[in-house]
């Protein structure tokens, strides 16, 4: 421990004041008593006019009673109190339309109460670290790892969460859940003999019908190379076949309307929904696949089913 009758009050005070992060002081009751450091002003506003306010005075009620209830922790647990927030322009009391930054800006606060009374009262130390910056990668990075980069739909991995999700939910409360996967035909021939970015834009085209056929409820996701899937919550094989039919229908129009195909191209889907025997998501997805063999294998260009 540092001996600290080797500093002068006011060398305290100028080491405490040269914190780059802003440390408050604030009693339980929610007051700020005093405002430490925060000279790093890429990321923090002068908050030396909060001393003497109260948090109610500073920040909308619901917000308020955010960090009341963790001022009240942090004064119970006995130990460091780690809590993660934002703060929006609504979040301020007072703050004019086109004042303060649009974005919403994250904190890290790091909470430990004092053995003292301040002012009268219990108090804690509250630290704030504008983690606004590792949010923003942490989101971004989210999105990537769940997106497929050719269509910007779904990819394969956030399928297989979206399909754990509902597969829990149909266990739960059985309501109807359908499955769609669906193949492009004889699209290695249309890679042959139009070129490969051909492809891409085929590949494009019949992600951009999918988002704007199907309900909002729906989920389609690309599983990899021509093949998609549908997840429908809420939607019985009976009535996801017309939507499925439907999307076979357009999906060859609008391959056609490319007119950079030919003659166009085809899609052979198969369909199915979850049943009370299946044990995961998986039982589902394999009799639509087998449903999507058969349909190539009877011709290609349909929807086989298992209703
Ligand atoms: P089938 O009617 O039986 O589906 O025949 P198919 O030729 O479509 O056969 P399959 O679905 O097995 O072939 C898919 C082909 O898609 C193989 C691969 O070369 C091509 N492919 C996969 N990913 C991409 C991609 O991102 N872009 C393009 N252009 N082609 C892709
Ligand atoms: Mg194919």
């Amino acid at each position: 421990m540092t001996d600290l009758s080797l500093f002068s009050t006011e060398q305290i005070a100028a080491l405490l004041a040269a914190l780059p992060d802003p440390a408050f002081i604030l009693t339980r009751s929610g007051r700020y008593a005093a405002i430490f450091g925060g000279t790093d002003s890429r990321y923090y506003h002068d908050g030396s006019g909060l001393v003497g306010k109260s948090i109610g005075d500073v920040l909308n009620a619901d917000k308020a009673a955010w960090f009341g209830q963790q001022i009240a922790a942090a004064l119970t647990a006995d130990r460091l109190h780690v809590v993660e927030y934002a703060l929006h322009r609504n979040d301020i009391k007072g703050m004019e339309d086109g004042e303060g930054p649009d974005e919403t800006i994250w904190f890290e606060g790091r909470v430990q109460a004092l053995g003292y009374p301040v002012q009268g009262e219990d108090a804690v130390l509250w630290v704030a670290s504008n983690i606004t910056a590792s949010k923003k990668l942490e989101t971004l990075l989210r999105t990537q790892s769940e997106t497929d980069s050719l269509t910007s739909l779904a990819n394969r991995r956030k399928l297989m969460a979206a399909l754990t999700e509902h597969y829990d939910l149909y266990a739960r409360y059985k309501t109807p859940t359908s499955v769609l996967i669906f193949d492009i035909d004889n699209f290695k021939n249309i890679n042959d003999v139009y070129g490969h970015l051909a492809g891409d834009k085929a590949i494009i085209a019949t992600a951009e019908v999918c988002r704007d056929e199907l309900r909002i409820t729906d989920f389609p996701a690309r599983l990899g190379g021509d093949e998609f899937v549908i997840l429908m919550p809420h939607t019985s094989c009976e009535h996801a076949l017309p939507i499925a039919e439907r999307l076979r229908q357009r999906i060859a129009d609008h391959l056609r309307a490319l007119g950079t195909l030919g003659d166009g191209a085809t899609i052979s889907g198969g369909l199915s929904e979850m049943e009370p025997d299946d044990r995961s998501y998986e039982d589902v997805l394999k009799r639509a696949d087998d449903a999507l063999y058969r349909a190539k294998h009877d011709g290609r260009n349909r929807i086989v089913h298992h209703c």
